[in-house]
């Protein structure tokens, strides 16, 4: 199969325009076609000659992920699960702006997204990882999922508004319905997979969602998580863009973070500590420490001073989140009380910290969960290759 176009860089394309003998600004109408109008096929882009649309067609495929579920209503969290070309499935998760709490237009959202199919670091109460690791996302699966929700979002029936009457009584026609033309507006890169392990294509990707010729994202508004890949946060550090970071913490001790967490037994915390501090550094900017309620797992009152004096120390806050079940794993999230004694205990020692009241448990939102389930129904048995 020919590789996707939304995988080049830009350069490339520029490059092989060049070589046709295209003008520069036939560039800007292909990168218009398929950052900004979302094109899923080259027939629509009309201001391109057939015998240019077919030379791209020789050269390069055009894929966006097709959507096999999606669970969810407009005005909550919704997940998508898609399919990609090979069949692999994967998923995104939209969440709407609470405008109570971020004072935020109602129709602006925050897109979860994967950066591969299954995730080999096996984290022991993650169900992305469940199934083992198939392989990386492209770079044009990455970006796609974004531009998928997108064109789903658009072809969505809208609300007409009402006609009204003057004060004479002439009837005034309603407005043509306000179809959004964005609606993600923040990137939380948090869904299935370890994006720091698939660098080489999560970086392009997200150059290419905030450029002004692809998707125009603000990197500030684009959040990367890991759970904790050293080198990868120190070459992070050293990117122009400020792109914000996410540390999977779970656990504030080696003990008990190395107890759920492999990865800490290659980078324990004081590895991961000095890289984070380095980024913060290097980039002047707060970092967040995720933390997963487990009952009795990592919610014991004795991770409360270590997680403060790390959270401390890199300047960090700390985004608490009761643990979301995962069917077939034994784990459990803490009682409420438990989750706020443990809240105000980190507020107690002056930790800027947060409790997620989660949202979408409901409908499977934790990563790697409703992938899993398909899977299971469809028959598609273990992703191992
Ligand atoms: N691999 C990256 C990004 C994907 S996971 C990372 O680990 O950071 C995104 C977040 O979801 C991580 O903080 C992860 O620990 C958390 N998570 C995984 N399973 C969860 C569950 N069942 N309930 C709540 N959060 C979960
Ligand atoms: Fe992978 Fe992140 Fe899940 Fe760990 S928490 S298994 S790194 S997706």
């Amino acid at each position: 199969m020919l590789p996707d176009i939304r995988s080049q860089t830009r350069e490339t394309l520029a490059a092989q325009f060049a070589a046709w003998g295209q003008p520069s600004y036939r560039l800007d109408q292909l990168l218009g076609w398929l950052y900004a109008r979302r094109a899923a096929s080259w027939d629509v882009m009309s201001n391109l000659s057939k015998a240019l649309r077919e030379e791209l067609a020789k050269t390069w495929s055009l894929h966006l992920p097709e959507l096999v579920t999606k669970q969810g209503s407009s005005d909550t969290t919704q997940k998508f699960l898609w399919r990609l070309a090979d069949g692999a499935l994967i998923e995104s998760v939209l969440i709407p702006a609470n405008p109570a709490l971020y004072g935020d237009d109602s129709d602006r959202h925050t897109l979860c997204i994967s950066t591969q199919v299954g995730c080999a670091y096996g984290c022991r109460f993650c169900a992305s990882g469940l199934d083992g690791f198939k392989r990386n996302l492209e770079i044009s699966e990455i970006v796609g999922q974004i531009l998928a929700v997108e064109r789903w979002a658009a072809s969505q029936p809208v609300e007409p508004a009402p006609a009204t009457t003057a004060a004479d009584g002439t009837p005034i026609p309603a407005p043509p319905p306000r179809v959004p033309e964005r609606i993600v507006n923040n990137i939380v890169v948090m869904g299935m997979g370890e994006p720091m392990a698939n660098y080489d294509h999560l970086m392009p990707a997200l150059r290419a969602l905030n450029a002004t010729w692809g998707c125009g994202i603000g990197a500030r508004k684009i959040t990367i998580s890991t759970s904790g890949v050293v080198p990868r946060i120190r070459e992070l550090a050293r990117d122009p863009l400020q792109f914000r970071l996410a540390i999977s913490l779970h656990g504030a001790t080696d003990a008990v973070r190395g107890q759920i967490m492999p990865i800490n037994r290659k980078y324990p915390l004081a590895e991961l500590t000095a890289a984070c501090e380095d980024y913060v550094k290097q980039k002047g900017k707060m970092i967040t420490l995720e933390y997963i309620l487990i009952a009795g797992v990592n919610d014991g009152l004795d991770q409360v001073l270590p997680l403060a004096n790390l959270a401390h120390r890199l300047h960090a806050k700390v985004n608490l989140i009761p643990y979301n079940k995962v069917e077939d794993l034994p784990w459990e999230r803490p009682s409420d009380e438990a989750c706020e004694t443990f809240t105000d205990q980190l507020d107690q020692h002056e930790v800027v910290v947060t409790l997620r009241r989660e949202k979408g448990h409901d409908i499977d939102a934790a990563c790697g969960q409703l992938r899993l389930k398909t899977e299971k129904q469809e028959g598609y048995g273990s992703l191992e290759a």
